[in-house]
């Protein structure tokens, strides 16, 4: 009665472990819904590929991944005076701090009980993404004005998303100004390059480490290694004129409404109209019957190799669709593929094989 997120979980190992092979310094990310899969998951996963340092989004994630990782944990939200977030006690040792703003630096310096050594930070610097960082006569200044000991792990980098995953141009800018301020760092945590474009970084600038912090493209870089399934939970033969649903909507033609498993809650949406959505071919669909000229919209529902229309709008945890006659009808208790957004689904089990 599920929605389950299947893993082949040969292909899916193998793939993991040649991402960290080809990047020996990949830092896993492991935030959200932990990429479909959940942050605990994540986290056991991390601690068997042996990495040093598992990066979660935010202070709340922690207590996750803490008890099943046992290296350093970044949290890639910047820390802030408002957050709850450990700084003393021996396993406040293992956290890294991205910090952002020269009085949230000093902030977290006085606060911080951590002998030798103070606080671990990493420094963020303002990219074009323009979400968080040190301007860079900021990162000059903050580190030299800290009231007590820190240790600075390095810079971080958040780069847009870019097609090609190339941001060499920006990178060189912003890597001139980590020189200028002439801090003893030499690592820096980016995101978002091409496996190239980290290659010709580290030829660019051989004195630093680059050590990229990756999601997507690891827990989730080889597709076909994962599979959502829902399971069908009924289907009712309909007529067409026939009303069914929360709305009393009625069926636009003779067909099946089928009830599979996912609905709001596990972040099924409406997903819009696929195609041309003009009146032109609107008509066109209306002309032929077509179920979306009819006001159904597109599912992310797989049934006989076709993602097949909502009958209405996705329930709290099931889904109405409507399989026109002739699309061969799946029996209860069967799947059905579901094509969905890893990182916006939350699946109710998870399967590796
Ligand atoms: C989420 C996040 C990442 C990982 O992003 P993916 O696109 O999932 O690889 C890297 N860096 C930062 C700062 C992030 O917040």
């Amino acid at each position: 009665m599920a929605l389950t997120l299947y893993v082949d979980g040969d292909r899916w190992r193998a793939h993991l472990r040649a991402a960290l092979d080809a990047e020996p310094g990949l830092v896993p990310v492991a935030k959200g819904n932990g990429y479909g899969f959940g942050v605990p998951r994540l986290a056991r996963k991390a601690q068997r590929l042996g990495v040093d340092t598992l990066a979660v989004g935010q202070y709340d994630e922690v207590a996750a991944v803490e008890s099943r990782f046992d290296g350093s944990i970044l949290v890639l939200t910047p820390w802030r005076p408002f957050v709850d977030a450990p700084i003393e006690g021996p396993e406040a040792r293992r956290l890294i701090h991205t910090v952002g703003r020269p009085e949230d630096l000093t902030e977290l310096v006085r606060r911080a009980r951590i002998p030798r050594g103070g606080p671990r930070v990493v420094l963020e610097l303002l990219t074009s993404m323009r979400r968080h960082g040190f301007s860079a006569a900021g990162l000059r200044t903050a580190v030299a004005s800290v009231p007590g000991s820190v240790t600075v792990e390095g810079i971080a980098l958040h780069l847009p998303l870019s097609e090609t995953g190339d941001h060499a141009a920006e990178v060189d800018r912003l890597m001139t100004d980590v020189v200028a301020a002439d801090l003893d760092v030499r690592t820096i945590w980016v995101s978002h390059l091409t496996r190239a474009g980290l290659a010709q970084l580290g030829a660019s600038w051989p004195d630093f480490t680059f050590r990229p912090r990756v999601g997507t493209a690891l827990w989730l870089g080889d597709r076909g290694a994962l599979q959502v399934r829902a399971t069908v939970l009924d289907a009712h033969p309909v007529a067409r004129g026939d009303a069914y649903g929360y709305r009393g909507r009625t069926a636009p033609r003779k067909g099946t409404v089928l009830v599979v498993s996912g609905g709001t809650s596990h972040g099924i949406g409406l997903e819009a109209p696929t195609g041309d959505s003009s009146l032109r071919s609107r008509a066109g669909t209306l002309a032929r019957g077509g179920l979306d000229a009819a006001g159904l919209v597109r599912s992310p529902y797989a049934v006989d190799g076709k993602l097949r229309f909502f009958a209405e709008p996705p329930h709290m945890q099931v889904s109405m669709l409507f399989l026109p006659s002739g699309v061969p009808v799946p029996a209860v208790g069967d799947e059905v593929d579901v094509r969905v957004r890893f990182t916006a689904t939350h699946v109710d089990q998870v399967e590796i094989s």
